[in-house]
């Protein structure tokens, strides 16, 4: 009993102790004019992003402070450079009394001499590693802080991030995964528990503008320019300019629109538009090197921002397939399901990926050809249909953004649809379809989301019989 209510001194204490510690991050980005000061620094990209953490430790029980970035695969080697001039100083009634610290790529720490009132500032400029990931000059006109790939910024699950603030100078247009306001060129994040932070800067001059109402959403489209790079000759040096391209013409203008329109109007007899009323698309050049043959790897990701607002980056060749209308779709829905659950892949992404394929070819014939391609590139690939895992693996099934070490993209993005359409055309494809809509509109609506939700939507009486149906599942 005594040492249950120390326990229970020590624990409110800890919290006390931790709640009453005060930690901001204030991010400062200014445009790169590549002069010395600037070139010994190292930047990849055309900014420089200054970010300064501080800490106000009221009390705290450990000799050392520790702090930690949670992504990061080759910090080890880059440390110096993406996380360049790295401080960290312990203040004590206005005088610096350390500046120990250590840094290994990951583990931030801080050895602590007072623990009492103590502010500790880490200040450093940061770079993604996403300019050595990526394999075109996006890095000239994107600028990711993708915290899921790469960590931008420290933390203490002790010490939670009080507010963040983010400064920024230039013609830049500034994306969050949270909500946020603006005061001059002051973006102040509304912070969440537990969520990641994550933004993205695109240089303005990459991109054309356009927008648009469609069904009561209305869409903002940041059409990528195109980007020409020339050495040319300046004072008898080489040096290297980039300026916008023409990609956009009023033709592939007016088809993305029509292209989104279309979309919409089959969205809008499915889902009303109850989670989003503003959709922002950044069409930029998004392809990876993948770790071994060196292909490339296209991606593309919404985000929420808050309840009503999305935002979209895809890779520019999302609008010649139905990758546009996949990520549309997500901005009209909530994950389905939590992402630890067996049926994470399939409600959330299997369902998403073959609606899309519906709203876009919008014919038995033309998926009929759209699978069949997918199937013998991924035969040439070497890929087995028979030796692939279950959907409902959800370890074996693992997405990440690096494309690399498993099946996902095959079983998720191409078998499990393929498996809808075959079910569809064995029991016709236009009543499925009809079918499949009011599946995607309940589920949506409802909480709860399983296998008995989808056979009851899907199935009924004469229509698929219950072997149908559980030859269907075994499959998955
Ligand atoms: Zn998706």
């Amino acid at each position: 009993m005594k040492y249950l209510n120390l326990l229970i001194l020590f624990l409110v204490v800890s919290i006390l102790g931790s709640s009453q510690s005060i930690s901001k991050i204030s991010v400062d980005v200014f445009p790169n004019d590549h002069s010395a000061e600037n070139f010994a620094k190292m930047q990849l990209y055309p900014l420089i992003v200054e970010v300064k953490h501080q800490i106000e430790l009221k009390s705290y029980d450990k000799d050392t402070l520790i702090l930690k970035l949670d992504k990061g695969d080759y910090n080890m080697f880059f440390k110096d450079f993406f996380y360049n001039q790295l401080q960290a100083s312990v203040i004590k009634e206005d005088k610096v009394i350390s500046t120990n610290f250590s840094f290994d790529g990951m583990l931030l720490k801080i050895p602590l001499q007072e623990k009492h009132n103590v502010n500790i500032e880490i200040s450093y400029l940061h770079q993604s590693d996403f300019g050595m990931k990526n394999n075109s000059n996006t890095t000239e006109y994107l600028i990711p802080f993708m915290d899921e790939w790469h960590s931008w910024y420290f933390t203490n699950n002790e010490i939670p991030i009080d507010s963040l603030k983010i400064n920024l100078s230039g013609d830049f247009s500034f994306f969050c995964s949270l909500p946020y306001t603006k005061t001059n060129n002051t973006y102040n994040i509304e912070l969440k528990q537990d969520s990641e932070i994550s933004f993205y800067l695109i240089d303005n001059k990459y991109f054309h503008k356009k927008s648009f109402v469609s069904e009561d959403v209305k869409y903002n489209l940041y059409l990528f320019k195109d980007i020409v790079i020339d050495t040319v000759l300046n004072n008898n040096k080489d040096s290297v300019i980039a300026y916008p391209g023409d990609r956009i013409t009023y033709d592939f203008e007016s088809n993305v629109e029509k292209t989104i329109k279309h979309t919409m109007k089959h969205l809008a007899s499915i889902f009303e538009p109850k989670y989003v009323n503003e959709i922002n698309i950044i069409d930029a050049s998004l392809s990876l090197f993948l770790d071994d043959d060196s292909t490339g790897y296209t991606w593309g990701r919404q985000f929420e921002m808050n309840e009503k607002q999305s935002v979209i980056l895809v890779d520019t060749s999302y609008w010649n397939d139905n990758s546009i209308q996949h990520e549309i779709i997500h901005s009209f829905t909530k994950p389905f399901v939590n992402k630890t659950d067996s049926t994470y892949h399939l409600f959330s992404e299997s369902l998403v990926e073959y609606l899309s394929l519906i709203l876009k070819y919008n014919s038995e014939n033309a998926l009929d050809s759209v699978f069949n391609k997918k199937s013998i590139n991924f035969k040439k690939m070497g890929y087995n249909i028979d030796s692939l895992p279950s959907i409902f693996d959800i370890g074996k099934n693992n997405l990440n953004l690096s494309g690399t070490g498993n099946f996902s993209n095959i079983v998720i993005y191409y078998y499990v649809p393929f498996l809808f359409h075959n079910l569809a055309k064995e029991v016709g494809y236009k009543k499925f379809i009809l079918r499949f809509y009011y599946f995607c509109a309940v589920a949506n609506q409802e909480e709860t989301k399983n296998m008995q939700l989808l056979k009851n939507c899907l199935q009924s009486k004469d229509f698929i019989s219950d072997k149908q149906w559980n030859a269907f599942i075994d499959k998955l």
